[in-house]
């Protein structure tokens, strides 16, 4: 194959990721999202800390999916990444409540890249039934997958090429896809992570509607194990995260 057609081959493999949210008429644009939604206050606090514990346990799922997949192998499509995560992630079902309201949400699709618009696509009834601070997190983490699945598309034609003349070894070409992805959550839930963590940090040095309180709340109980510390990363997901921090951090103003 050419230099072209592995460039298509593979971006319509990764672009294939983006379809699982853009099934459901009800998905709107990221800044739509943010604009329906209503600032978080000190009343959103003990939510905001639930939902964010919640998605700390997602990344280290991804991270134990990624770390699983780098030394045992056994992953070679995105499908196979998923089904490995939802093995190793145990949700905290309390994160649903507010959502409830909510008759046709299909929890498995709040939000997904979008590719083509403003880098990200959210349920709208989602919008309306979380704080914006959350919104603002999950909008952060669709819009690093976009951000990952650009330079990984280029990333993906060095491993063809590599994997093709045969310089890396045949497991590592046999999971290139699957760890593609599980990094790309990695990265993307860190991310949305840090952004809610620090405006929930932000929310306690300061109650928005009573600005010389701080805000206080009590922890919630813990419901359920956190999974093991994570491995040091290996070599190839410091050149995915170091083209993808790049990616960002020229795309910022
Ligand atoms: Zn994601």
């Amino acid at each position: 194959m050419n230099a072209f057609g592995k460039r298509s081959s593979v971006a319509v493999v990764l672009l294939g990721m983006a379809c699982a949210g853009r099934a459901d008429a009800r998905m709107i644009p990221g800044s739509d999202c943010q604009e329906s939604s209503k600032a978080c206050t000190c009343a959103d606090a003990p939510y905001m800390e639930l939902f964010l514990k919640n998605q700390q346990v997602a990344l280290d799922a991804w991270k134990t999916t990624r770390n699983d997949i780098a030394v045992n192998g056994g992953a070679s499509t995105f499908e196979d990444a998923r089904a490995s995560f939802a093995q190793n992630f145990h949700g905290d079902a309390r994160v649903l409540t507010p959502l409830a309201i909510c008759k046709d949400l299909d929890t498995a699709k709040i939000a997904g890249p979008d590719f083509l618009g403003d880098g990200a696509e959210v349920d709208d009834c989602f919008c309306t039934n979380v704080c914006r601070d959350i919104v603002d997190g999950v909008i952060a983490h669709e819009r690093t997958h976009v951000a990952v699945n650009i330079v990984g598309i280029d990333y993906m034609i060095g491993v063809g090429i590599g994997c093709k003349v045969g310089s890396f070894p045949q497991q590592f070409c046999d999971t290139s896809n699957a760890l593609l992805l599980s990094e790309s959550e990695v990265l993307a839930h860190t991310v949305g992570n840090n952004l809610l963590s620090s405006r929930l940090n932000d929310l306690q040095a300061s109650d928005p509607e009573n600005p010389e309180m701080e805000c206080t709340w009590e922890p919630l109980p813990a419901a359920q194990q956190a999974a093991p510390p994570p491995q040091a990363p290996q070599g190839f997901f410091q050149r995915v995260q170091m083209l993808a921090q790049r990616f960002l951090h020229g795309a910022q103003r």
